[in-house]
């Protein structure tokens, strides 16, 4: 095929097409390409023979990767489950055929670096023994909950290359209401022809299907957009559509226009609904789902069988006998080739995909995912090298040729001055990379690489930034949590000390020792001492103002009080008798008991008194002396 820039395949507005009581609108931009189905499309499709070995890779879908359940040695059925969905958006996988896992291993898998990616692979038996399925279920007596939990376990995936979890898909949730299921039948890339055999052969498995995901969502209508250059398809779908009698199913035919496959190209064709820059299709109420996995649904449900098989092209010039085959998940893409008798001769460029968004293969040992819907060998004729690119003239057809209404021109020159920022300031991220920029461009400039590259340098700057993000939260929460320790700390010696001391306000200042608490002893010490302060304070002042004698300390006991009355009593009689003696004219007489000054009262033993008074004072001297003459 000629990719380069002609200016008669620009794209012209859709035409109404005879038949078609529909009304369908135009997107903006896209091409015209020669399509080369009719390599492929002439051959009625073969089932592959099983192949001797199954690579079967655990990421096969948008999400999480699955989780292995099985071990190197066990023995696996057709249908079994080898590996379990990781969360929410994450899909199972499952045994294609039966027989024996030989390795859980990295292995090269459909991708344009020639990355390697982990996979189960099994050592088949060629007796193609099948596990227990589910059984059928009677779709129109089920919920919704129930069918999308069987289409989830059925490990059931967008087969039109997105990969998406089916289940998430048909759940927009209770507050988006869903009015139109579209059915993309479009398949507007050149050479393949795998979605025009499936509608032809399996139209009826297609309709079951578009039945039961209108039941799941509640919609009123499913539209199934078909491009005019697959009649057959469409009256294949047309008749199933009336044997069903389903007054809800439209089979419309669509112009051949590249990209009208594309979701929200196909979208605008058939609703002429926009959905929203970063936006969902749930967002204008619309669902869209591949035919391929309408099949797939149909199968799951009604037949209990899981994603284990696809149909596949392999076509394009350097193949001997290009054709379609049923094909189990895990084949390696060179059995595919073999099948197809070859390479009949040089192959410039070998493609998982079609010529305008396939993935350049380094080899073809590489297996059919459950998203692998081509292998294109092209010869050097139908790949022309482009030569170098040259400088932009600034034409602007590439925008003129966008689908989703870039301007490819700017994005180019910011990617190309590597600025992230203002390339993402044009919807970068809205770029289908459907190449028409690329393949009208007159200098030959790889438009779409440019943008790949963005891509990636902006999710890696977005992984960089969220691990940062992750690092200043996790330490944070560190900090918090040390802070958290440390007040509990406090507040657990706080209540320790308050347990010690009485009141929490007598505790004791930082530093100092907690004081015992004072016991009944020292509280009667106490008051005593406050008592006799007080009595020898109210004494001084006494004793300042003259009012209380001395001595006049302690309370008198009642021996002070008799013997002062006795000597008041004494003292009055010897007044009395005094002022007797007086009246009398006579000297007072002294009472017997008193002493004289001259007289004693007893001359003995004032004498023996004496005399004791001298003898101690004659021991005294004596005593003295002979201290002195011992010195
Ligand atoms: S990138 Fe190519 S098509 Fe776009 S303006 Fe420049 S020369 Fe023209
Ligand atoms: S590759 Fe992107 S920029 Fe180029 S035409 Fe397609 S959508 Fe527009």
């Amino acid at each position: 095929m000629n990719t380069r820039f002609d200016p008669d395949s620009a794209a012209k507005p859709a035409q109404p097409i005879p038949g078609n009581t529909r009304k369908l609108w135009h997107f903006h931009g896209g091409i015209h390409v020669p399509d080369e189905k009719s390599l492929s499309n002439g051959r009625a499709l073969r089932p592959l023979p099983l192949p001797a070995e199954l690579v079967i890779p655990l990421q096969q879908h948008i999400g999480a990767p699955a989780r292995p359940k099985v071990a190197v040695g066990d023995q696996v059925l057709r249908g079994q489950v080898i590996a379990e969905a990781q969360g929410y958006i994450s899909s199972p996988i499952h045994a294609s055929s039966s027989g024996t896992v030989t390795a859980i291993e990295p292995r090269a898998v459909p991708h344009p670096s020639g990355m390697l990616s982990p996979c189960v692979v099994i050592a088949t038996d060629g007796d193609d023994r099948c596990a227990e399925l589910p059984a059928p279920i009677d779709f129109e007596a089920a919920d919704a909950a129930t069918l999308r939990e069987r289409i989830r376990q059925s490990g059931i995936v967008g087969m039109g290359g997105a990969s998406f979890p089916t289940n998430v898909k048909l759940n927009p949730g209770k507050d988006q209401p869903i009015s139109t299921l579209i059915l993309n039948g479009a398949e507007c890339e050149p050479y393949i022809t795998c979605d025009d055999l499936l509608m032809r052969e399996r139209a009826a498995d297609i309709i079951d299907g578009a039945r039961i995901m209108l039941h799941m969502l509640g919609a009123p209508e499913c539209l199934i957009g078909v491009e005019d250059n697959k009649p057959e398809a469409i009256e294949a779908l047309r008749l199933e559509a009336t044997l069903a009698d389903d007054a809800r199913i439209h089979v419309v035919e669509i112009p051949t226009l590249y990209p009208s496959g594309g979701e929200k190209q196909l979208i605008r064709i058939l609703t002429g609904k926009e959905v929203p820059t970063h936006g969902i299709p749930a967002q204008v109420g619309i669902v869209c789902q591949n035919v391929g996995t309408a099949a797939a649904v149909a199968d799951a449900v009604l037949r209990g069988i899981p994603l284990i098989e696809r149909w596949v092209t392999v076509t394009g010039r350097a193949i001997a006998e290009p054709q379609n085959f049923s094909v189990r998940i895990g084949t390696p893409a060179a059995d595919l080739v073999a099948a197809a008798g070859g390479y009949s001769g040089k192959v410039a460029k070998l493609l998982a995909g079609g010529p305008m968004m396939g993935l350049r293969l380094q080899t073809d040992a590489v297996p059919v995912t459950k998203s692998f819907n081509c292998v294109l060998a092209l010869t050097a004729a139908e790949s022309p090298d482009p030569g170098p690119a040259l400088a932009c003239i600034r034409c602007g057809t590439c925008a003129d040729h966008c689908p989703v209404s870039l301007l490819p021109q700017q994005m180019y020159w910011h990617a190309r001055a590597k600025d992230l920022d203002k390339v993402q300031d044009y919807n970068l991220f809205d770029c289908i990379e459907c190449g028409c920029c690329a393949h009208v461009c007159p200098s030959h400039i790889p438009l779409v690489q440019y943008y790949r590259y963005a891509k990636t340098e902006v999710w890696a700057r977005e992984k960089e930034k969220r691990a940062s993000e992750h690092a200043k939260e996790r330490h944070a929460a560190r900090e918090a949590r040390l802070e958290r320790l440390e007040r509990e700390r406090q507040a657990k010696l706080r209540k320790k000390k308050e347990a010690i001391t009485p009141t929490a306000k007598a505790a004791p200042a930082a530093g100092k020792p907690a004081a015992a608490a004072p016991t009944d002893a020292d509280e009667a010490r106490k008051a005593k001492i406050r008592a006799a302060r007080e009595r020898a304070a109210a004494k001084k002042a006494a004793e300042v103002d003259g009012s209380a004698p001395v001595a006049a300390e302690a309370a008198p006991s009642d021996a002070d009080e008799a013997r002062k009355a006795k000597i008041r009593a004494a003292r009055e009689r010897a007044a009395a008798k005094k002022a007797a003696a007086e009246a009398e004219g006579a000297p007072a007489e002294k009472p017997a008991d008193a002493p004289t000054q001259d007289k004693p009262a007893d001359p003995e033993a004032d004498a023996a008194r004496k005399a004791k008074i001298r003898a101690a004072r004659e021991r005294a001297a004596a005593k003295k002396a002979a201290m002195e003459a011992g010195d």
